[in-house]
């Protein structure tokens, strides 16, 4: 069983970002609403990759109570800015905000995060198409890619189907020729699925949900969960010491996705500017 290092990874991409973000001094801005501790970690990890890619970061933080307003004043007036190249809104965000407004509100050029219909449509429509793809299946892709690990042909099992995730990375994997099946809380037995998977990625938030019975001999396994445990230890959806006993490879968590996705947000950064400096 070989470790899918998404950490090692990651630091490479970054490393290798510092090149063009010197000639482009992009900026990236971060809205964060509220002290939710997950969300100040990941924005933390972002603002570190980017002060070691060399890309400018801004934070707005607003309180819980902002308004959607608010919050739509501040997009517009990012978005007119030309000294920001990326913006993202950190999420979850609190119940009075309606997400999808937000994210229509964001420019597709600077939607580094490719959660915006605009950006989700060229992901649908082909890799030659792609150009700001959501950040984590973006970094599984990469992660995949990395380690030469083939998906055309293969049989697929995407376990959750979020707009940000389980969707898009099924879209993507099937651009690139595999057999896909997303499986969802609907799903009528799921491990009669993931038993037929080549390669497996997990995006639900539940932890044990794939279990070594649930998988086949040198499957690939790609945990995006993020849990924490009641002892404060993060964990991934899949009981990674048995399953990882099966396993040809497979991501931990944390040290996994977690950081490929930041990497991946590094890589939209640099290619929103480079498109903006194209098109100025
Ligand atoms: P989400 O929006 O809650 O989506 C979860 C998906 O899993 C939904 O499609 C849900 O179906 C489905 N689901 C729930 N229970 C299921 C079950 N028992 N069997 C099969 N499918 C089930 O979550 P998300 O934003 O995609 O995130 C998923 C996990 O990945 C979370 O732990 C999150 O923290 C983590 N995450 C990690 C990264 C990273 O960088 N590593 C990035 C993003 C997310 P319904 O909608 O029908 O309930």
């Amino acid at each position: 069983m070989k470790i899918l290092d998404g950490k090692a990874l990651s630091e490479q991409i970054v490393e290798s970002a510092k090149e063009k973000a010197a000639m482009l001094e992009p900026t990236l801005a971060v809205i964060m609403v509220g002290n939710n501790p997950a969300s100040a970690a990941y924005v933390k990890n972002k603002h570190k990759a980017c002060e070691k890619a060399g890309i400018e970061f801004k934070e707005y933080t607003f309180d819980e109570g902002v308004t959607q307003q608010e919050l739509l004043d501040k997009i517009e007036q990012i978005n007119n800015d030309d000294s920001i190249n990326g913006v993202i809104v950190q999420l979850p965000l609190p119940a009075q905000i309606e997400v999808p407004l937000v994210i229509r509100a964001i420019d597709p050029a600077k939607d580094v995060d490719g959660f915006g219909a605009y950006n989700l449509g060229k992901t649908f429509l082909s890799p030659d198409f792609e150009d700001l793809p959501p950040a984590t299946p973006l970094g599984i892709v990469k992660l995949l890619d990395h380690y030469d690990i083939q998906v055309q042909g293969k049989e697929v099992v995407v376990v959750g189907a979020s707009n940000i995730v389980g969707k898009p990375i099924s879209t993507m994997l099937l651009n690139r020729n595999a057999t896909v099946t997303t499986c969802h809380i609907y799903t009528e037995d799921l491990a009669a699925h993931t038993k037929r998977a080549d390669i497996l990625i997990v995006a639900v938030g539940k932890p044990d949900l794939i279990t070594e019975d649930m998988v086949k001999d040198d499957v690939v396994v790609v945990d995006v969960g993020i849990n924490r445990k009641d002892d404060g230890k993060l964990c991934g959806d899949v009981d990674f010491e048995n399953v990882s006993k099966k396993a040809s490879y497979i991501s931990p968590v944390p040290g996994g996705v977690g950081p490929m996705t930041v990497a991946a947000l590094i890589l939209n950064t640099i290619r929103a500017a480079e498109r903006q400096r194209q098109s100025s």
